[in-house]
């Protein structure tokens, strides 16, 4: 039976001083400011930001798809069936990881498509103007795990740009992330564009990523039954 987030249990609980109603709050008002965003001229809108629900956990994507902005939620499309089957194996399922996990990206709006037909790739610039966004969640929400999900949000987490996947996929690591230090475990983007995560080495070093996530203490903390 998929576990339940217990993060709704956590209202009301004081958390490093501020009342878990309070940061509630003001991520509905920093949802509705980041909704209203307008800053790029370069990408689709609208923005797509996760529901006001504070978490220590906090996923970094890469980009809205051109789905997610009508639809109003990230990974709301293929790569997302992906992500979640991918957790349900380990008992959660994606409602109760949409309620647990806080879903963010390093861009915010879908940024089109590339030439040869997939998603652009964010420009740093587009990413240097959304960073602020992110950096007010980090602010309000303190996360003690992220899990930046593909080869562009790995490399802004980690810091630098890996030379291969397998080289960071598998292992944690310790971050400093928009002035907040963090554990961080990385896992390869759910596109069925990439097939990385279904051969070998990164088949097996998804698993033992997965293995990695499901036994920190933010994971267990937000999901133990
Ligand atoms: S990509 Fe980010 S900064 Fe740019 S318009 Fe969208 S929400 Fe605003």
């Amino acid at each position: 039976m998929p576990l339940r987030a217990r993060g709704r249990r956590l209202h009301g609980e004081l958390r490093d001083g501020v009342t878990a109603a309070t940061t509630i709050r003001r991520l509905v008002m920093h949802r509705e400011a980041l909704l209203a965003c307008r800053r790029c001229a370069t990408v689709i809108g609208p923005p797509v930001c996760h529901p006001p629900r504070p978490s220590r956990i906090y996923l970094v994507g890469q980009a809205p798809g051109p789905r997610e902005g009508a639809r109003g939620r990230p990974f709301a499309h293929t790569a997302g069936k992906t992500l979640f089957r991918w957790f349900e194996a380990h008992g959660v399922d994606e409602a109760a990881f949409r309620e647990g996990v806080y879903m963010s990206a390093v861009l915010r709006c879908f940024p089109g498509k590339a030439p040869s037909g997939g998603d652009r790739l964010p420009s740093a610039e587009e990413m240097a103007a959304c960073r602020p966004w992110l950096a007010e969640e980090v602010a309000l929400m303190k996360p003690q795990l992220i899990v930046p999900v593909g080869r562009l949000a790995i490399e802004q987490v980690l810091g630098a740009r890996p030379a291969s996947l397998a080289e960071v996929v598998g292992r944690a690591h310790r971050v400093k992330f928009l002035g907040r230090g963090a554990d961080a475990i990385a896992l390869p983007h759910p596109s069925g564009v990439s097939s990385w995560h279904k051969l070998e080495p990164g088949k097996s070093l998804l698993a033992k990523a997965l293995g990695l996530i499901v036994s920190h203490p933010a994971w267990r903390a937000a999901f133990a039954g």
